[in-house]
This record gives structure tokens, C-alpha cells and sequence, in this order.
């Protein structure tokens, strides 16, 4: 069905453009607006390749990589795979809500010289068991900052588990349930408190930036967390990412139309 003028009808591509044009009445469909794929020179086909390759990946793909897969240079690599990332995000709207982790960890490496640390960044993370995992990059791991978040992110009355980090004794006063571990067993477990799960996420997140990104610098940080957890949290369904990213960008380009 035309937009245009309301009938079934056919369209053909507009030579040269990322355009389709109806055959009735001239009405023309730019299905690319709105997308990440807007203005781009990239052929659609080295688009899905990358998006297949971000899909299939466990801890994400390199620039390089991808400048050696679909042929492109390593600007264009490195601003396609910034863009797919960017669609990487889990909409955050409900609550989480059960047994709930929370922990900071820094994240950054030394410089190229190896002395001392640069770019280190304070991560803060909540992550309920079995379930959904959210971190945020932070300016510092103060009452207020940490506090705040886990209040945005948790529902009340809900059981939070952290290490002996002072800031979470207040969790019950603000209605949360709260037990902590002391961080200097190796195993992050006392009874049935445990931080091991978001422990061990952040040890996915240390080792994909390792092996994989090399370095992040500050400023994509977040993006590059937000990455990991939209992996987290389709972990048992591997063929969900690349629905998801398709999904999102159909409707980042239906949006536009309405
Ligand atoms: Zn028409």
C-alpha cells in the first residue's frame, strides 16, 4: 500500500539513491532514514554482514576484524561498528526486582609506557540473578551516586547483596533487604550471599576489552558495557541479538514515518 496515494502499488528503486519511488503517483520511500544505515556510502550487503558478525560474536567484534572481513577501510570499520553498538542498548523501563548483585569494579588499563594506570573508570553494576544485568560508568562510588542507582534500578523491598563496601549498609533503611560478603575470601559467597555473578561479569567485560578491544577509551566506555550486557541478557537465546538488532533498526526507520 502506497503512502502516497492510498493504493496497492509497485515501486522502483531511484537510480543512484537509497530511494524507492511509487509507480502511481511518484511518492518516494527513503527506508534508510532514520536508521544507522542513513548516510552511508556502505553497500547494504557489508551493513547485515557486520551486523551478522556483531550477532554471532561473544564478546564483540574489533575494528580490525571488521575492516578485514567486509573489505572496508579502518575508519569506516571503526564508525560502523560505534553505530551498531550504539543500537546495542537494553530499553530500561521496568524495575529489577528478586535477588538482586550489586558491585564496582575500575576498568581501564595502564598507558603505553606501562606506567601507571590512565583512563581508569569507575563501573558500577546491578545485576539480578538469573536475570538482567545493568552497569553504569561513574564518577565516583559515593553513597549518593551508588544509592541513587540502585533505587532507579531496584524495587523496593527487593533483596540486595553487595561486598562490605560502607555506602550499602544504608540499602535498609530505604527498604531493601541487605546481606553483604567481605571481599577477601576468594569465593565471593557466604551461605546464600553472593556477589559471584556480577563478579563474573565483570570478568567477561575485563577479557572481551583484553582480548578483543585492546583499550576502550573513557568516552565509549559506556557504550562498550552496554554492549556486554545486551549479550548478558539474551545469553540463553543466541538468536535473539541479531532479531533484536533488526528489530530495532525497522523501527528506528517506522518511527520516522509516523
Ligand atoms: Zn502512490
Amino acid at each position: 500500500m502506497c503512502a502516497g496515494c492510498s493504493k496497492e502499488s509497485s515501486f522502483h528503486h531511484v537510480n543512484g539513491r537509497m530511494c524507492y519511488e511509487c509507480a502511481g503517483c511518484g511518492y518516494q520511500i527513503y527506508p534508510l532514514v532514520g536508521t544507522i544505515m542513513e548516510n552511508s556510502k556502505t553497500s547494504l550487503w557489508k551493513w547485515f554482514k557486520a551486523i551478522e558478525m556483531f550477532s554471532n560474536s561473544k564478546n564483540g567484534v574489533s575494528a580490525c576484524e571488521l575492516q578485514r572481513t567486509i573489505e572496508v577501510t579502518y575508519k569506516c570499520a571503526w564508525r560502523m561498528s560505534n553505530l551498531i553498538r550504539s543500537i546495542m542498548k537494553n530499553g530500561q523501563l521496568a524495575k529489577l526486582t528478586g535477588t538482586i548483585q550489586v558491585d564496582e569494579t575500575y576498568i581501564g588499563g595502564k598507558n603505553k609506557n606501562g606506567n601507571g594506570i590512565v583512563n581508569k573508570a569507575c563501573v558500577f553494576g546491578i545485576l539480578q540473578s538469573n536475570g538482567e544485568v545493568r552497569t553504569f560508568v561513574v564518577k565516583n562510588r559515593d553513597k549518593k551516586t551508588l544509592i541513587s542507582l540502585i533505587k532507579a534500578n531496584v524495587k523496593e523491598g527487593s533483596v540486595v547483596f553487595s561486598d562490605e563496601h560502607g555506602v550499602y549498609r544504608t540499602l535498609t533503611q530505604e527498604g531493601y533487604k541487605h546481606d553483604f560478603v567481605a571481599h577477601n575470601h576468594y569465593n565471593w559467597q557466604k551461605g546464600e550471599v553472593t556477589t559471584n555473578a556480577i563478579e563474573s561479569h565483570w570478568s567477561v567485560i575485563k577479557r572481551s576489552i583484553r582480548g578483543t578491544y585492546v583499550h576502550v577509551s573513557r568516552k565509549w566506555l559506556q557504550q562498550y558495557l552496554d554492549e556486554a550486557s545486551f549479550r548478558h541478557n539474551r545469553r540463553h537465546r543466541s538468536k535473539q541479538i541479531r532479531a533484536d538488532l533488526l528489530e530495532i533498526i525497522h523501527n528506528s526507520s517506522a518511527a520516522r514515518e509516523e
